[in-house]
Protein backbone atom coordinates (compact mmCIF):
# COMPACT_ATOMS: atom_id res chain seq x y z
CA UNK A 1 0.00 0.00 0.00
CA UNK A 2 1.32 3.21 -0.86
CA UNK A 3 0.71 6.02 0.85
CA UNK A 4 0.95 9.89 1.26
CA UNK A 5 0.88 12.21 4.04
CA UNK A 6 0.75 15.62 4.01
CA UNK A 7 2.14 17.77 6.68
CA UNK A 8 4.96 16.96 9.18
CA UNK A 9 3.73 18.24 11.71
CA UNK A 10 3.79 16.19 15.22
CA UNK A 11 0.45 14.32 13.77
CA UNK A 12 1.58 13.89 10.79
CA UNK A 13 4.63 12.49 11.64
CA UNK A 14 3.28 10.37 14.09
CA UNK A 15 0.61 9.04 11.74
CA UNK A 16 3.37 8.24 9.09
CA UNK A 17 5.74 6.83 11.83
CA UNK A 18 2.30 4.15 12.78
CA UNK A 19 1.49 3.69 9.23
CA UNK A 20 5.05 2.24 8.04
CA UNK A 21 5.36 0.25 11.55
CA UNK A 22 2.35 -1.64 9.39
CA UNK A 23 4.04 -2.09 6.65
CA UNK A 24 2.63 0.46 4.35
CA UNK A 25 5.01 2.23 2.29
CA UNK A 26 4.83 5.75 3.03
CA UNK A 27 5.92 9.04 2.16
CA UNK A 28 5.75 12.27 3.88
CA UNK A 29 5.04 15.38 2.85
CA UNK A 30 5.93 18.88 4.25
CA UNK A 31 5.81 22.41 2.41
CA UNK A 32 8.57 23.62 4.66
CA UNK A 33 10.47 21.51 7.29
CA UNK A 34 9.23 19.44 9.89
CA UNK A 35 7.45 20.96 12.87
CA UNK A 36 7.90 24.54 11.33
CA UNK A 37 4.38 25.25 12.11
CA UNK A 38 2.06 24.61 15.60
CA UNK A 39 3.97 22.08 16.77
CA UNK A 40 7.07 24.02 17.52
CA UNK A 41 4.99 26.72 18.76
CA UNK A 42 3.40 25.00 22.44
CA UNK A 43 3.99 25.26 25.70
CA UNK A 44 6.25 22.48 25.60
CA UNK A 45 4.21 20.27 28.00
CA UNK A 46 3.50 16.72 27.83
CA UNK A 47 0.10 16.86 29.77
CA UNK A 48 -3.07 15.68 30.98
CA UNK A 49 -4.83 19.27 31.03
CA UNK A 50 -5.82 19.46 34.67
CA UNK A 51 -8.30 22.57 33.72
CA UNK A 52 -9.70 20.34 31.23
CA UNK A 53 -11.43 18.28 34.46
CA UNK A 54 -13.53 21.33 35.05
CA UNK A 55 -15.06 21.39 31.89
CA UNK A 56 -15.72 17.51 32.09
CA UNK A 57 -13.41 16.18 29.48
CA UNK A 58 -12.21 13.42 32.07
CA UNK A 59 -11.87 10.95 29.23
CA UNK A 60 -9.16 12.87 27.56
CA UNK A 61 -7.39 14.06 30.41
CA UNK A 62 -6.96 10.07 31.18
CA UNK A 63 -5.94 9.56 27.51
CA UNK A 64 -3.48 12.28 27.46
CA UNK A 65 -1.63 11.45 30.71
CA UNK A 66 -1.62 7.72 29.62
CA UNK A 67 -0.34 8.95 26.13
CA UNK A 68 2.67 11.57 28.59
CA UNK A 69 4.16 8.11 30.07
CA UNK A 70 4.17 6.55 26.83
CA UNK A 71 6.85 9.76 25.74
CA UNK A 72 8.63 9.51 28.96
CA UNK A 73 9.16 5.62 27.86
CA UNK A 74 10.18 6.16 24.52
CA UNK A 75 11.95 9.41 24.45
CA UNK A 76 13.66 10.05 28.41
CA UNK A 77 16.41 11.92 26.45
CA UNK A 78 13.72 14.41 25.16
CA UNK A 79 11.57 14.92 28.16
CA UNK A 80 11.17 15.32 32.05
CA UNK A 81 9.29 14.83 34.67
CA UNK A 82 8.11 18.50 35.93
CA UNK A 83 6.68 19.83 38.99
CA UNK A 84 4.31 22.54 38.76
CA UNK A 85 2.92 24.88 41.59
CA UNK A 86 -1.02 26.14 41.76
CA UNK A 87 -0.85 29.15 43.99
CA UNK A 88 -3.64 29.46 45.69
CA UNK A 89 -4.79 33.16 47.17
CA UNK A 90 -7.55 34.13 49.94
CA UNK A 91 -10.70 35.03 48.06
CA UNK A 92 -9.44 35.29 44.78
CA UNK A 93 -9.07 32.90 41.71
CA UNK A 94 -10.64 28.90 42.28
CA UNK A 95 -11.32 27.79 45.82
CA UNK A 96 -8.72 25.78 47.35
CA UNK A 97 -10.87 22.45 48.22
CA UNK A 98 -11.85 22.38 44.11
CA UNK A 99 -8.48 22.51 43.09
CA UNK A 100 -7.36 19.94 45.46
CA UNK A 101 -10.17 17.68 43.86
CA UNK A 102 -8.58 17.80 40.81
CA UNK A 103 -5.18 17.30 41.05
CA UNK A 104 -6.78 13.82 43.24
CA UNK A 105 -8.90 12.75 40.26
CA UNK A 106 -5.19 14.06 37.80
CA UNK A 107 -3.46 11.53 39.76
CA UNK A 108 -6.34 8.96 39.92
CA UNK A 109 -6.47 9.05 35.81
CA UNK A 110 -2.31 9.12 35.58
CA UNK A 111 -2.03 5.97 38.26
CA UNK A 112 0.36 3.68 37.19
CA UNK A 113 2.69 6.04 35.12
CA UNK A 114 5.27 6.63 37.86
CA UNK A 115 4.26 10.64 38.35
CA UNK A 116 4.66 11.75 42.30
CA UNK A 117 1.23 12.43 43.24
CA UNK A 118 0.18 16.22 43.92
CA UNK A 119 0.91 17.78 47.58
CA UNK A 120 0.21 21.00 49.38
CA UNK A 121 2.86 23.69 50.22
CA UNK A 122 2.24 26.24 53.24
CA UNK A 123 2.68 29.81 52.02
CA UNK A 124 6.63 29.19 53.41
CA UNK A 125 7.32 26.83 51.63
CA UNK A 126 5.90 27.80 48.53
CA UNK A 127 7.94 31.34 49.05
CA UNK A 128 11.57 29.02 49.40
CA UNK A 129 10.33 27.49 46.06
CA UNK A 130 9.87 30.76 44.35
CA UNK A 131 10.84 33.58 46.60
CA UNK A 132 9.72 36.32 43.79
CA UNK A 133 5.63 35.14 44.08
CA UNK A 134 3.48 38.06 45.53
CA UNK A 135 3.01 36.82 49.19
CA UNK A 136 0.08 38.70 50.04
CA UNK A 137 -3.30 36.28 50.97
CA UNK A 138 -1.02 33.29 49.93
CA UNK A 139 -2.43 30.47 51.46
CA UNK A 140 0.10 27.90 50.12
CA UNK A 141 0.09 26.35 46.76
CA UNK A 142 -0.81 22.85 45.53
CA UNK A 143 1.93 20.91 43.49
CA UNK A 144 1.19 18.51 40.69
CA UNK A 145 3.19 16.76 38.26
CA UNK A 146 3.34 16.89 34.20
CA UNK A 147 5.71 16.60 32.18
CA UNK A 148 8.36 18.90 30.03
CA UNK A 149 10.05 18.55 26.65
CA UNK A 150 11.15 20.31 23.68
CA UNK A 151 8.72 20.18 21.25
CA UNK A 152 10.30 21.02 17.76
CA UNK A 153 13.55 18.21 19.12
CA UNK A 154 10.75 15.95 19.85
CA UNK A 155 8.83 16.26 16.69
CA UNK A 156 12.19 15.72 14.63
CA UNK A 157 12.79 12.40 17.04
CA UNK A 158 9.52 11.06 15.35
CA UNK A 159 10.58 11.89 11.93
CA UNK A 160 13.86 10.11 12.35
CA UNK A 161 12.22 6.86 13.76
CA UNK A 162 9.93 7.48 10.94
CA UNK A 163 12.44 7.79 8.47
CA UNK A 164 14.71 4.72 10.04
CA UNK A 165 11.77 2.87 9.65
CA UNK A 166 11.70 2.99 5.88
CA UNK A 167 9.88 6.16 5.34
CA UNK A 168 10.42 9.16 2.88
CA UNK A 169 10.22 12.42 4.00
CA UNK A 170 9.98 15.07 0.98
CA UNK A 171 10.18 18.74 2.47
CA UNK A 172 9.85 22.02 0.33
CA UNK A 173 7.11 20.42 -1.18
CA UNK A 174 3.17 21.92 -1.10
CA UNK A 175 0.58 19.62 -1.98
CA UNK A 176 -1.96 22.22 -2.92
CA UNK A 177 -4.52 19.84 -4.87
CA UNK A 178 -5.33 16.35 -3.19
CA UNK A 179 -5.36 14.95 -7.14
CA UNK A 180 -2.07 15.67 -7.23
CA UNK A 181 -1.37 12.51 -5.40
CA UNK A 182 -3.34 10.29 -7.51
CA UNK A 183 -0.52 7.54 -8.43
CA UNK A 184 -1.17 7.06 -4.09
CA UNK A 185 -3.26 4.14 -3.33
CA UNK A 186 -4.47 6.08 0.60
CA UNK A 187 -3.92 10.11 1.27
CA UNK A 188 -3.81 11.62 4.40
CA UNK A 189 -4.27 15.18 5.21
CA UNK A 190 -2.58 16.30 8.47
CA UNK A 191 -2.03 19.79 7.37
CA UNK A 192 -3.41 20.77 11.09
CA UNK A 193 -4.83 24.55 11.01
CA UNK A 194 -4.65 24.25 7.05
CA UNK A 195 -6.29 20.76 6.66
CA UNK A 196 -9.71 22.19 5.26
CA UNK A 197 -7.99 23.51 2.51
CA UNK A 198 -6.98 20.43 1.05
CA UNK A 199 -10.36 19.24 1.94
CA UNK A 200 -12.28 21.45 -0.10
CA UNK A 201 -10.38 20.18 -3.38
CA UNK A 202 -12.41 17.31 -3.07
CA UNK A 203 -16.44 17.42 -3.67
CA UNK A 204 -18.92 18.41 -1.03
CA UNK A 205 -18.54 20.34 2.31
CA UNK A 206 -16.27 19.50 5.35
CA UNK A 207 -17.64 17.46 8.00
CA UNK A 208 -16.12 19.66 10.34
CA UNK A 209 -15.25 23.08 10.77
CA UNK A 210 -12.04 24.18 12.59
CA UNK A 211 -11.65 27.18 15.32
CA UNK A 212 -8.02 28.65 14.40
CA UNK A 213 -6.74 30.01 18.01
CA UNK A 214 -3.40 31.90 17.99
CA UNK A 215 -1.56 31.36 21.49
CA UNK A 216 1.27 33.24 21.91
CA UNK A 217 4.13 33.03 24.29
CA UNK A 218 6.51 35.47 25.94
CA UNK A 219 10.09 34.52 27.01
CA UNK A 220 11.75 36.73 29.41
CA UNK A 221 15.86 36.46 30.17
CA UNK A 222 15.72 35.43 33.70
CA UNK A 223 15.61 32.15 35.58
CA UNK A 224 12.23 30.86 36.49
CA UNK A 225 13.16 28.55 39.86
CA UNK A 226 9.66 26.95 39.97
CA UNK A 227 7.02 26.21 37.07
CA UNK A 228 3.51 27.53 37.91
CA UNK A 229 0.23 27.62 36.89
CA UNK A 230 -1.54 30.91 37.74
CA UNK A 231 -5.25 32.49 36.87
CA UNK A 232 -5.45 35.59 34.66
CA UNK A 233 -6.41 38.44 37.20
CA UNK A 234 -10.01 39.07 36.43
CA UNK A 235 -10.59 35.73 34.25
CA UNK A 236 -11.14 32.17 34.61
CA UNK A 237 -8.63 31.05 31.45
CA UNK A 238 -5.36 29.83 33.65
CA UNK A 239 -1.31 30.62 32.55
CA UNK A 240 2.12 28.85 32.39
CA UNK A 241 5.04 30.66 34.32
CA UNK A 242 7.37 28.14 32.89
CA UNK A 243 11.79 27.07 33.24
CA UNK A 244 12.92 26.75 29.90
CA UNK A 245 16.65 26.50 28.96
CA UNK A 246 17.59 28.87 32.20
CA UNK A 247 15.00 31.56 31.13
CA UNK A 248 11.06 32.04 31.61
CA UNK A 249 8.48 30.60 29.07
CA UNK A 250 5.32 32.42 29.67
CA UNK A 251 2.11 31.74 28.26
CA UNK A 252 0.25 31.65 26.52
CA UNK A 253 -2.77 33.53 24.95
CA UNK A 254 -6.20 32.65 22.85
CA UNK A 255 -7.07 34.62 20.15
CA UNK A 256 -9.30 33.58 17.59
CA UNK A 257 -8.71 34.31 14.11
CA UNK A 258 -9.84 34.30 10.41
CA UNK A 259 -7.53 32.17 8.39
CA UNK A 260 -4.73 29.60 9.77
CA UNK A 261 -1.99 31.48 8.79
CA UNK A 262 0.47 32.62 11.83
CA UNK A 263 0.83 36.19 11.96
CA UNK A 264 2.94 35.77 14.77
CA UNK A 265 2.18 37.73 18.98
CA UNK A 266 0.76 41.10 18.47
CA UNK A 267 2.07 43.85 21.31
CA UNK A 268 -1.40 43.38 23.02
CA UNK A 269 -0.33 40.03 23.91
CA UNK A 270 3.06 40.54 24.90
CA UNK A 271 1.39 43.51 26.97
CA UNK A 272 -1.66 40.60 28.54
CA UNK A 273 1.57 38.11 29.34
CA UNK A 274 3.57 40.73 31.18
CA UNK A 275 0.62 42.30 33.29
CA UNK A 276 -0.69 38.51 34.45
CA UNK A 277 3.28 37.68 35.24
CA UNK A 278 3.60 41.41 37.10
CA UNK A 279 0.42 40.57 38.91
CA UNK A 280 1.77 37.90 40.60
CA UNK A 281 5.84 38.05 40.73
CA UNK A 282 8.01 40.92 42.90
CA UNK A 283 10.54 41.48 40.51
CA UNK A 284 8.43 43.13 37.74
CA UNK A 285 9.08 42.67 33.41
CA UNK A 286 9.06 45.56 31.43
CA UNK A 287 8.54 45.04 27.37
CA UNK A 288 12.75 45.68 27.33
CA UNK A 289 12.81 42.19 29.50
CA UNK A 290 11.46 40.58 26.55
CA UNK A 291 13.99 38.52 24.80
CA UNK A 292 11.34 36.49 22.87
CA UNK A 293 7.87 36.07 21.74
CA UNK A 294 6.38 33.21 19.51
CA UNK A 295 2.50 32.14 18.36
CA UNK A 296 0.97 29.59 16.96
CA UNK A 297 -2.42 28.62 15.62
CA UNK A 298 -4.35 26.11 17.21
CA UNK A 299 -6.27 23.61 14.62
CA UNK A 300 -9.57 23.29 16.97
CA UNK A 301 -12.65 21.38 16.33
CA UNK A 302 -15.08 24.33 16.41
CA UNK A 303 -17.47 23.12 19.42
CA UNK A 304 -17.69 25.98 21.85
CA UNK A 305 -18.02 29.38 21.53
CA UNK A 306 -15.66 30.43 23.95
CA UNK A 307 -12.21 28.77 22.64
CA UNK A 308 -11.43 27.97 25.98
CA UNK A 309 -14.13 25.71 26.64
CA UNK A 310 -13.36 23.84 22.66
CA UNK A 311 -12.38 20.31 22.65
CA UNK A 312 -9.09 19.15 22.25
CA UNK A 313 -10.20 15.90 21.18
CA UNK A 314 -9.75 15.13 17.15
CA UNK A 315 -11.90 13.74 14.16
CA UNK A 316 -11.56 12.14 11.25
CA UNK A 317 -13.18 12.44 8.00
CA UNK A 318 -12.82 9.85 5.24
CA UNK A 319 -13.37 10.84 1.57
CA UNK A 320 -12.72 8.33 -0.99
CA UNK A 321 -9.16 7.04 -0.91
CA UNK A 322 -8.34 10.10 1.41
CA UNK A 323 -8.33 10.56 5.43
CA UNK A 324 -8.53 14.02 7.06
CA UNK A 325 -7.69 14.77 10.29
CA UNK A 326 -9.08 17.67 12.53
CA UNK A 327 -8.30 19.20 15.94
CA UNK A 328 -6.00 17.33 18.40
CA UNK A 329 -2.93 17.74 20.87
CA UNK A 330 0.54 17.48 20.98
CA UNK A 331 0.60 14.94 23.94
CA UNK A 332 -1.96 12.66 22.24
CA UNK A 333 -0.94 12.93 18.82
CA UNK A 334 0.68 9.33 18.91
CA UNK A 335 -2.53 8.19 19.81
CA UNK A 336 -4.25 10.18 16.98
CA UNK A 337 -1.60 8.75 14.79
CA UNK A 338 -2.40 5.22 15.47
CA UNK A 339 -6.04 5.61 15.06
CA UNK A 340 -5.24 7.42 11.56
CA UNK A 341 -3.15 5.10 10.42
CA UNK A 342 -5.56 2.21 11.26
CA UNK A 343 -8.72 3.79 9.84
CA UNK A 344 -6.28 4.33 6.59
CA UNK A 345 -5.77 1.28 5.81
CA UNK A 346 -9.02 0.21 6.19
C1 LIG B 1 0.18 28.25 21.93
C2 LIG B 1 -0.03 26.77 21.92
C3 LIG B 1 0.38 26.01 23.00
C4 LIG B 1 0.18 24.64 22.99
N1 LIG B 1 0.69 23.91 24.01
C5 LIG B 1 0.53 22.58 24.01
C6 LIG B 1 1.14 21.81 25.01
O1 LIG B 1 1.87 22.31 25.86
N2 LIG B 1 0.92 20.47 25.00
C7 LIG B 1 0.11 19.88 24.06
O2 LIG B 1 -0.12 18.67 24.16
N3 LIG B 1 -0.43 20.58 23.05
C8 LIG B 1 -0.21 21.92 22.98
N4 LIG B 1 -0.71 22.65 21.96
C9 LIG B 1 -1.41 21.98 20.85
C10 LIG B 1 -0.43 21.38 19.82
O3 LIG B 1 0.69 22.19 19.69
C11 LIG B 1 -1.12 21.22 18.47
O4 LIG B 1 -2.35 20.53 18.64
C12 LIG B 1 -0.26 20.42 17.49
O5 LIG B 1 1.04 20.93 17.44
C13 LIG B 1 -0.87 20.46 16.10
O6 LIG B 1 -0.04 19.70 15.26
P1 LIG B 1 -0.39 19.46 13.75
O7 LIG B 1 0.57 18.46 13.22
O8 LIG B 1 -1.85 19.16 13.59
O9 LIG B 1 -0.21 20.90 13.04
P2 LIG B 1 1.19 21.68 12.56
O10 LIG B 1 2.22 21.45 13.57
O11 LIG B 1 0.78 23.03 12.24
O12 LIG B 1 1.58 20.83 11.29
C14 LIG B 1 0.95 21.00 10.04
C15 LIG B 1 2.04 20.94 8.98
O13 LIG B 1 1.45 20.86 7.70
C16 LIG B 1 2.25 21.61 6.79
N5 LIG B 1 1.39 21.95 5.64
C17 LIG B 1 0.29 22.72 5.65
N6 LIG B 1 -0.27 22.74 4.43
C18 LIG B 1 0.53 21.99 3.61
C19 LIG B 1 0.47 21.61 2.24
N7 LIG B 1 -0.52 22.05 1.45
N8 LIG B 1 1.44 20.81 1.74
C20 LIG B 1 2.44 20.35 2.55
N9 LIG B 1 2.53 20.67 3.87
C21 LIG B 1 1.59 21.47 4.39
C22 LIG B 1 2.68 22.81 7.62
O14 LIG B 1 3.84 23.44 7.08
C23 LIG B 1 2.93 22.17 8.98
O15 LIG B 1 4.28 21.78 9.13
C24 LIG B 1 -0.48 24.03 21.90
C25 LIG B 1 -0.89 24.79 20.81
C26 LIG B 1 -0.63 26.16 20.81
C27 LIG B 1 -0.99 26.96 19.60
Amino acid sequence: MRVAVVGAGIVGACTAWALVRKGANVSLFERKRPMAETSRASSKLLHGGLRYLERGHVRLVGKSLQARAAWLRQAPHLCDPLQLLLPVYENAGRARWTIGLGIRLYDLLARGSGFPKGRWFTANEVGALQPALVRTGLQGAYAFYDAKMDDEALGNWVVEQFSAAGGEVICGTAVSHIDDLDDFDRIVNATGPWALELRRTQPGPSAYALDWVRGSHIVLDRLCPAAMLLQVPGEKRIFFVLPRNGQTLIGTTEMRQATPDNPGPTEDEIRYLLDAYNHYLTLPARRSDVADAFAGVRPLIRSADNPSDATREWAFERVGKVLHIYGGKWTTAQLQGEEAAKRTLQ
